[in-house]
This record gives C-alpha cells, structure tokens and sequence, in this order.
C-alpha cells in the first residue's frame, strides 16, 4: 500500500525521537529551495499542540466558538481547525495542501504512515534499525553503516541527502509523464490540444444527408434541408403602421380634409383616394388605392367630416406610416435557407407565409448509456457507495437543444457481454453515440478492449481541464465518443467536441462557438500546456465591458458551477494564470446549455 493521492512526490522520514529530524529538515530545507523546489512539511505532533497564542485575537475567536480559523496577512495565512472528536488523517492533510503550488511534500511524524521514506539513524540513541519492518524505506542516513541494499547517505552530509531528494522529485516527475503515456500508448499515443482534438473529429465526420417533411412544430430544432422560399408577399398589401388618417402621397398641402371611410384591420376601402380626401384608418388595414401617407391619430384634429393635421403641411412626407407589400419577404425570396437552423424567429416566419410543412434534415437519433458500477439510476433508495447517473440527463438536454432524438440505453453494468451487445445495438439504431464514464486512465481496461474490439477508436489525453480523457471513433459506421465520467467535464467535453462535431453531421457547415473577451475580476488560476475552462459568470460593468468572475469552486464533479455559471472561461495553454484586469476568453452558454 502506498499514498497515492498526492499528484506531487511524498517523502517521509522515519527516526526515533533524539536522532534530530527537525534539525535535519531545518538544514535540508534552505538547500532545497535553492535547487528551486517549492517544498511543504507536515508535521505530526504528539502533544496537544497550540498555535496561536492567548490573548491574540484569532486565539480569542477560535476560544470562542470558530472551528475553523482563518488568519491572513499581506506574508502569510494560517488555518486553524478544531478537530475535537478526531485527528485528522495524514491523507486529509496532504489533500488540504495545493499541490498545484508544490513540488514536494516532507513528512515528519505518522510514523505508521504507509509512504516512502528515508530512514534517520544515529548510533548514540542506541535503538534499532527500522527499515527491516518498513518496506517503504527508500533510503538511508545514518553515522553508522547498515547492512542493507538500500542507498546510504552519512546523516550529516546534508548536500548528499539533498541531492538524494532532488534526484527523488526529478525521478518521480519523470515517472509521471512516462506513465501517462504509457497509459495512452496502448491502443494510441496520443497527447492532443483542443483544437486539433476537435480538427481530427470533424475531419473524420460525414453529413447525413437524409430528408423528410416535417410539420412546422417537428420542424423546431432542425436544419432545413432544402432553401424555403417565400410563397407570399409579405405584408401582402400596402398597409397602415399607425392608427391615423391615409391621405394622398402627392396631396399634401390641404389646410383639410374630407374623411371618406374607416378602415379597419382586415377589411378594405376598394374606391381610390381623391385629392381632398382621407380615410380614417387602423394599424395593418390596407391602404386604399392612392393612400401614400399615413398621419398619425394623435397629430390628427378631426371636427364632423373634416380632419386637419397638426404637423402642418411642411410636416408630412410621401410615404411616411406605409408599410409596402413584399417589404419583409417578397415572393419567391429565400426565407430559411437550407442548413439552417429553425428556431423560433424561423418558425414564426414559416409559419406567417403559411407554410405547414417543411423539408428538414432527418432528426440526429443519438444513442446514450452510462458506465460504471457505483452509477445509479435517479428514483431508487441511494445504495452505499453509489453515485447517482446524471449524465444521461445533462446529455439528453444538451441533445434535445440540438434538436436530436435521444435514445436511451441507461446504465450499463460494467461487463463485458453487457456493453458489447449495447454498443452493437447503439450502432445499428443511430446516427452518433455517446457514453460516459470508463475511458480515464486506472478505469476497468476491458471498456477500452470491447471499444477496440468493435470498432476503430482512439484514445486520447485532451491537454484540457475538466475533460483530458477522451474516447473518439466509429463503431461500423457510426460515429462514437466515449466522454469522462466527471459531471462537469462530461459537459465540457460534450461542448467542445461533440456539439461541433454533431452540427457537421447535421449539415451546418464551419458552425464557430460564440466568443467574447472580457475582463478578469478575479485572480483565474491555470497551468501552462493546457486549455483550462472555468466556469465563471459575466456581465457588463457601468462602463460598458464586459467582466468575468469563476463561479468559486472548479472541480469536474461540481454540477452547480455549471449550474450557475453563464460562460466558460477559456485560459489557453501558454497561459500560465490570469490576473485581475487582464483579458480572458469566454464563450457564453445560454444558447447552448
Ligand atoms: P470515470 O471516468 O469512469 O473514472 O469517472 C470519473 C468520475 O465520474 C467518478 O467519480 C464517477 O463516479 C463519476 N461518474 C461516472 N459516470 C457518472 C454518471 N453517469 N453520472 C455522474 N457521475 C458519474
Ligand atoms: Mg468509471
């Protein structure tokens, strides 16, 4: 057994008390930072240890009641936590740290601690070795020769023992980028950016091209297969924009005139204007024969059968209150064309030219399923150590806004027999699939093996955070993504890549995400060689820019970032961090989520 959870090397040292560990690390610690490495202690202590003082008021609060106390100060901060009814694990501890500030953690303490350590020893205390009972002793100091295999250092030779741990972080950061790809050169070595993670997908993509006419509700969501050209003017008539009097376009100079008619929406005065007339008339009536002008009610005094303007005649112009028949859509003018998207403007407009019936792009019929063992179905009683599925639904609402039939497969047991005959049958009844969870690195291998078995699927590490494992190929024909599993990275991924990728094959071509740029109000941690999306919120300052803060908390398992927040932040791989005031990219997601 040993501590996996730190990302950065763990050492420990195990001594008797009286060999001097702290000196040791107190003399280690300035020729390890020298060397440019960014080192954190734990320390167990046996006693019942205090930090802050009495009388200070951090002490005073925490006296008081806080179980945790946070102190800061512009050159330091400082946690303190109660732990009244249990010590805090080694590994609790190691977790609060962030490792992403740290290359190395020294351990003093946790004597019991299954981690690699070196063994401190010195004659004069007179007590046995202890690397004999402790396999994860990797090294020793000691003023006494041992017989053992293991490396030896004389415990007051500091610069050894330094070099001994440098050469221990250097081995262990080596290790790291060898394993991982390792891990991917099985079936494919590849280590891919965003961006041609996202080239090589739709390159390998091909349109359906299957149509069908749809009613106009079926029609929401699709993309026109064909251009929808208009069958109608519209508006089909000349007609009023104003409640008002339509008078003469070339008669503009009577001090009054006389109001023949009333003119009411859907119906029509079929005699032309004469000079000297005007007709009272209603907003969308059609405008008589010789109608050019429209005054409107209010700037209208009318006494019997006789109406004046107040604008006076200097006031009117030809034309002014008349809408034009064709003036929206003429006939025969493309009013959807082929491959784009009818949402509701589009709709409106088909529906206003009197079309019932459209000629779309067959619905995208996208078969999802889940893995995972600890993966549960909403509605049941929560089993131990069971997580509940939420990415078949975050996915089918991500779908269904792309105007997708989704089909369900559920949760699929993690057996070999159980997803091989899913993903056959996926294939055979969609156009695309999707599954999530099973494709990191340390997941069950045989998700990998029937992928690889049933179809041409490449495994890759996305240099991106959330979502760096990333599954894509096509089983027969069809094609396959095989998502994370984390909730969050689940929507990212499916963002990046699927939504491109399902758009192609919907027939929209060269469709591009909405990006802005704003500025950062908060300070955006990152890490260089890899796109980082933040979930985050923007909005538009008093002056008009638009801002961007994170939503806090940014694990790939926290729904409710992506809950609350309306943009992702986009920080590219050469950045390293962005600070407050300068520009980041974020790409908002209403439209999409
Ligand atoms: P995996 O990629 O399978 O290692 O999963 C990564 C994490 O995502 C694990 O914590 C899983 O429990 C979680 N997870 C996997 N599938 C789902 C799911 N369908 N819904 C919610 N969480 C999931
Ligand atoms: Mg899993």
């Amino acid at each position: 057994m040993s501590l996996t959870s730190a990302s950065i090397p763990l050492l420990g040292f195990a001594a008797y008390s009286g060999t001097g560990k702290t000196t040791l690390l107190e003399k280690l610690l300035p020729k390890l930072t020298d060397m440019g490495l960014k080192v954190a202690v734990i320390k167990h202590a046996h006693h019942n240890f205090d930090i802050d003082q009495e009388g200070k008021d951090s002490y005073r609060l925490r006296k008081a009641g806080a179980s945790q106390m946070l102190i800061s100060s512009r050159f330091r901060n400082a946690l303190i936590t109660e732990t009244p009814d249990e010590e805090t694990t080694c590994q609790q501890l190691i977790n609060k740290l962030d490792q992403t500030e740290l290359d190395l953690i020294l351990i003093e303490g946790f004597k019991q601690l299954p981690s690699t350590k070196i063994e401190l020893h010195r004659n004069e205390i007179g007590k046995p070795w202890i690397f004999p009972e402790d396999e994860n002793i990797i090294a020793i100091a000691s003023d006494l020769k041992a017989d053992s295999e293991l490396p030896q250092m004389d415990i007051n030779d500091t610069d050894s023992i330094t070099q001994f741990i440098v050469d221990y972080v250097k081995q262990h950061q080596h290790k790291q980028q060898s394993d991982l790809s390792a891990n991917c050169d099985e079936l494919s070595p590849a280590f891919l950016s965003v961006s041609q993670g996202r080239a090589k997908i739709l390159e390998a993509i091909t349109p359906l091209n299957s149509q069908s006419d749809v009613s106009l509700v079926e029609s929401i969501n699709a993309l026109a297969a064909q251009d929808i050209l208009s069958p109608i003017n519209v508006p089909q008539h000349n007609n009023s924009a104003m409640d008002g009097y339509v008078i003469c376009g070339d008669d503009l100079e009577c001090e009054s005139y006389t109001v023949v008619a009333e003119i009411m929406a859907g119906h029509s005065y079929d005699r032309p204007l004469q000079h000297g007339e005007a007709a009272k008339i209603m907003t969308g009536a059609p405008v008589p024969e010789n109608g050019h002008a429209v005054i409107m009610r209010e700037q209208a005094t009318q006494e019997g059968d006789q109406v004046r303007f107040d604008a006076g005649k200097s006031g009117i112009r030809k034309g002014q209150n008349v809408r034009l028949a064709g003036e929206d859509l003429a006939i025969d003018q493309i009013c959807v064309a082929k491959g784009s998207r009818i949402t509701a403007p589009e709709v409106g407009m088909l529906a206003s030219l009197g079309i019932a019936s459209v000629p779309v792009i067959a619905k995208t019929k996208v078969a999802i399923f889940s893995t995972g063992d600890e993966v549960q179905a909403p509605g049941e009683a929560q089993k131990a150590n069971s997580i509940y599925d939420s990415n078949r639904f975050t996915l089918t609402a991500l779908l269904q806004k792309l105007g997708c039939e989704v089909i369900d497969f559920g949760i699929i047991e993690d057996s070999e027999a159980a997803l091989e005959s899913t993903l056959s049958q996926a294939s055979q009844q969609a156009d695309m699939i999707l599954s999530s969870g099973g494709v990191s690195v340390g997941d069950a291998d045989y998700i990998k093996t029937i992928l690889d078995k049933l179809g041409n699927i490449n495994f890759w590490r996305i240099n991106m955070r959330p979502g760096r494992p990333l599954a894509f190929g096509h089983i027969g024909d069809t094609p396959f993504f095989g998502l994370p599993g984390n909730p969050v990275a689940v929507m990212v991924a499916f963002l990046q890549f699927v939504e491109p990728a399902l758009r192609k094959l919907q027939g929209e071509d060269n469709w591009q995400p909405e990006t802005f740029t704003a500025i950062a109000k908060e300070f955006i941690r990152s890490r260089t060689g890899r796109t980082e999306y933040s979930r985050g919120i923007y909005s538009i300052n008093q002056n008009g820019q638009m801002e961007v803060v994170t939503t806090g908390k940014q694990g790939s398992g926290i729904l409710r970032s992506m809950s609350e927040a309306n943009c992702l932040i986009e920080v590219q791989p050469e950045v390293e961090s962005v600070d407050i005031g300068q520009k980041v990219t974020i790409i908002p997601l209403s439209s999409r989520v």
